[in-house]
């Protein structure tokens, strides 16, 4: 298999977000994935884990690399390597560990920590110029969705990309791993259980596809939002889902597990 054909296969995205509280229970699980996955590579979708800044190191550490890849869920937005950003990981120091990934405008950091198109377009110059690979959330919420706002919001969120237009469409050449992914979340399905219907997921995952393709910039799209064991093979089914951010349901080896299965039946 060649490096497109690699990049070509499902996402498979873990976010743990602010989980688990022990480096114990961590090491725990990062162990138990390792095991399930690990007489299985052929098959596998691209498999990415998100830890906790606190346990980014151990997990880097435990994971196996073969099989699995690591990701940041944050990075700072001032323009420093290093410096005076109390509390702050740049994407230099996030590089330098070997860190290749990183999480950024998900709804909970909008929604709590007030990042806007401002922090967002910061962040996104700062992973790129340090060659990581940005995983981009957008999703409209409840009130969005009820008022027929979903595409509004997903084409403002989307346009801040114009700014990275030549940087990502020199990732056209895919030969190289995608510098982006799309993740489409929903804010009103993240944690709640609730999922629009498949035809509404394939129906934005067409419009966020069509807007890429006139910035002419290529992204996966993952969708995201209550993925768990039971919904995540139907969810492969569906056209232009290119992968799954997965929340809840990636602290738990046995969940997520059945959901890198899912999306094996998707890579065929
Ligand atoms: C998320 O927060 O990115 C997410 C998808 O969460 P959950 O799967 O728990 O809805």
């Amino acid at each position: 298999m060649n490096i497109n054909q690699q990049w070509q296969r499902p996402w498979v995205v873990a976010n743990w977000k602010m989980n688990p509280v022990t480096t114990t229970e961590t090491i725990h699980l990062i162990t138990e994935l390792n095991e399930k996955l690990l007489n299985q590579t052929e098959s596998l979708p691209n498999v990415v884990v998100a830890p906790s800044f606190i346990h980014l190191t151990t997990v880097k550490d435990l994971l196996n690399a073969s099989i699995m890849d690591i990701c940041a869920q944050n990075v700072c937005a001032q323009n420093a390597q290093k410096g005076a950003f109390t509390g702050e990981i740049s994407a230099s120091q996030l590089q330098n560990l070997g860190v290749s990934n990183v999480i950024i405008g998900h709804s909970e950091r909008r929604q709590y920590f007030l990042e806007n198109n401002d922090v967002l377009i910061e962040k996104i110059r700062h992973a790129f110029d340090n060659n990581l690979t940005v995983i981009f959330c957008i999703g409209e919420t409840k009130a969005q969705y009820e008022t027929q706002q979903t595409q509004a919001v997903l084409e403002s969120q989307l346009q801040i990309l114009e700014n990275f237009k030549q940087s990502l469409q020199n990732s056209l050449d895919e030969a190289v791993k995608p510098k982006l992914l799309i993740a489409y979340e929903p804010v009103w399905a993240i944690g709640t259980g609730l999922t629009p219907t498949f035809d509404e997921i394939a129906n934005v995952h067409h419009f966020i596809s069509e807007m890429l393709g006139t910035m002419q910039i290529y992204a996966p799209i993952l969708y995201g939002g209550s993925v768990n064991a039971e919904n995540a093979k139907d969810l492969a089914t569906i056209d232009l889902v290119d992968g799954v951010l997965v929340g809840g349901a990636s602290l738990q080896a046995t969940s997520f597990y059945q959901i890198i299965q899912d999306f094996c039946v998707k890579n065929g």
